[in-house]
């Protein structure tokens, strides 16, 4: 079977990107896209599959399909380059995901780590868990294969689901012939942004935690954002030891800074291991290093925040590459979906 280099990835559209989604996905889509190479990009707001656990909130969903597409024009995702598509404006998906549930099992979706985990946190659902949150990885099956993907960019957390579409298609490929392509996941190269830490230092930064540097806030939000992080408890006079690890600001500092930065705002230490020497030494105050580390985040923030601000002005542009995108990767999924029930046998009328 031809092999090409298919990529797909997406998002929920639940809320605005933040730093978690910047580090764990959205840097490697942009470099991706830079290296070219590939045959195909696809960028998904999955927002039936965000419907999953928001059934009551369509409004919620829809208006944050916007939100994200102005994320991902912001980071510099270019439409020239990547084909953005809207989930639920491809029906064929709902019929893949339809066929694809009869090779899963129930104990099998239940064993899924990354579902066990979110269902923890799904309060709304008072332990009676609706078939369509259960199912999802299913859907994100027929997400994948219905554009013969091989390439997943991932955080680590999706690991479970890709191996869920891998089980899928060998299921499928040994009832009915070589039809569908295993996908591969690939992760992040910093296992610190596999998941970035919240700025409460306490979880992974999540929309629903309340821990969030959004790509869109404004200078002032993130100021106080990272002056309000914990450094070390015991840190308390500015000659005390301090500790690095488990520090969110050093934590931060191990994903956002590089030696430039030093260059620019900190000259006289070389390097992150020199400024992190001196912190444990003692004689190094938590100001200097959450003013070091607002310098380095408001660099990076600031140019994303004005390109958003520029296509903000113009939002029917905006729906308008999702709608063409939608409809180039429309015409690939029925093609792909007539494929598979042939393969399956089930075509009546030609
Ligand atoms: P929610 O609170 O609704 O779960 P979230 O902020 O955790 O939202 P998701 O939509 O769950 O965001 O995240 C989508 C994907 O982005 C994840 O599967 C993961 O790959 C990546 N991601 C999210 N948060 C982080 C993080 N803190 N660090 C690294 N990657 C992340
Ligand atoms: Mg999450």
């Amino acid at each position: 079977m031809e092999n090409k280099k298919i990529i797909l990835t997406g998002d929920r559209p639940t809320g605005h990107l933040h730093l978690g989604h910047f580090v764990g996905s959205i840097k490697r889509r942009i470099e991706l896209q830079n290296k070219g190479g590939y045959d195909e990009f696809y960028v998904m707001l999955a927002d039936a599959q965000a419907l999953t656990d928001n059934f009551g909130n369509v409004q919620k969903v829809k208006d944050n399909v916007l939100q994200v597409m102005l994320d991902y024009l912001a980071v510099g995702l270019d439409p020239n380059k990547i084909t953005f598509l809207i989930q639920s404006e491809v029906s064929e998906l709902t019929e893949f995901t339809f066929y694809y549930m009869n090779l899963v099992t129930l104990s099998r979706l239940e064993r899924n780590p990354t579902i066990k985990e979110e269902l923890k946190q799904k309060t709304q659902f008072n332990e009676s868990i609706p078939m369509g949150f259960l199912t999802y990885p299913v859907s994100q099956t027929a997400d994948i294969t219905a554009f013969n993907a091989t390439i997943i960019p991932v955080g680590d957390d999706q690991l479970p689901m890709i191996e869920q579409a891998r089980e899928i298609v060998r299921s499928f490929n040994n009832l009915y012939g070589e039809t569908l392509v295993e996908p591969k996941a690939i992760l992040p190269e910093n296992e610190n942004c596999f998941r970035l830490i919240g700025t409460d230092g306490k979880a992974k930064m999540s929309k629903s935690l309340n821990n969030c540097i959004y790509l869109s806030d404004e200078p002032d939000e993130i100021k106080q954002k990272v002056f309000s992080m914990y450094t070390d408890p015991d840190h308390i006079h500015l000659e005390d030891p301090g500790k690095v690890e488990g520090n969110t600001v050093f934590t931060y500092l191990d994903v956002f800074s590089s030696p430039e930065d030093f260059e620019k705002y900190l000259p006289e230490y070389k390097n992150l291991d020199e400024l992190k020497a001196h912190y444990i030494r003692g004689g190094l105050g938590d100001m200097k290093i959450k003013k070091f580390l607002n310098n380095i985040l408001q660099d990076l923030l600031a140019p994303i925040r004005e390109r958003r601000k520029e296509f903000e002005k113009n939002p029917d542009a905006v729906f308008e590459i999702l709608k063409k995108g939608t409809q180039k990767a429309r015409k690939v999924a029925y093609k792909n979906l007539i494929k598979l029930k042939t393969n399956m046998g089930i075509n009546y009328f030609n």
